[in-house]
């Protein structure tokens, strides 16, 4: 697919921003991220992750402790919630690991389709494509979908993206979307996609 080839050169870097050693690492993060930025993520987890390094530590401090440790990334209550039900079934039911199948990840409490594909994919498991809202705007400018409905889009995207780059264009477009492709001011005349792109301002 000549979109990916050349967004995969134009940006070579463009991997997941959230920073993370381990796959319960990994999880934590991606459930922080939701309504917030990796950057602010990014910030709170390295304390965290040096205080809570097993499920099982996430249950032991009161519930209010967790908040206040993570409470930086906004929405701190539901956030402590869902973590800690998703520890207690990780304990439960999955002798204490991070499930890689998508039908197991959505289980967890406070974890949606979006964070299970991001989760997949980083784990090497992509069963689906990863729909933000930097996919979704490109998805649409460059012809890939019609849709509006995340779920529709990431059906449309599974029909023309070769599987084995489900895990690495979701990263392509948002890097693409934060860097050339933006929301008001797309630059299309510095953009290597430029004549495949249906939306381009320069026609
Ligand atoms: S040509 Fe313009 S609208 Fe199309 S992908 Fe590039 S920057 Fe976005």
């Amino acid at each position: 697919m000549p979109v990916i080839q050349r967004l995969a050169a134009a940006h070579p870097d463009a991997t997941i921003a959230l920073r993370f050693r381990t796959d319960l690492e990994l999880l934590v993060s991606v459930m922080l991220s939701a309504q917030t930025t990796d950057v602010n993520v990014n910030k709170v987890t390295p304390a965290l992750f040096v205080k809570y390094r097993k499920p099982e530590d996430y249950l032991v401090v009161p519930v209010e402790e967790l908040e206040r440790d993570i409470y930086a990334t906004g929405f701190f209550r539901q956030k402590a919630k869902s973590i800690r039900g998703t520890m207690r079934m990780l304990i439960e039911d999955f002798d204490g690991e991070v499930p890689r199948r998508l039908e197991e990840l959505v289980k967890l409490p406070g974890v949606a389709r979006k964070t299970a594909n991001v989760v997949a994919a980083e784990l090497g498991h992509a069963q689906g494509i990863v729909v933000d809202t930097h996919v979704r705007r490109l998805s649409q400018r460059l012809g890939l979908t019609r849709n509006d409905d995340p779920v529709k889009i990431e059906r449309d995207l599974q029909r023309v993206v070769p599987r084995a780059d489900w895990a690495r264009f979701p990263h392509l477009l948002i890097w693409h979307g934060r860097r050339v492709c933006d929301a008001r001011r797309p630059l299309c005349e510095e953009c290597v996609i430029e004549d495949l792109c249906p939306a381009s301002r320069l026609r």
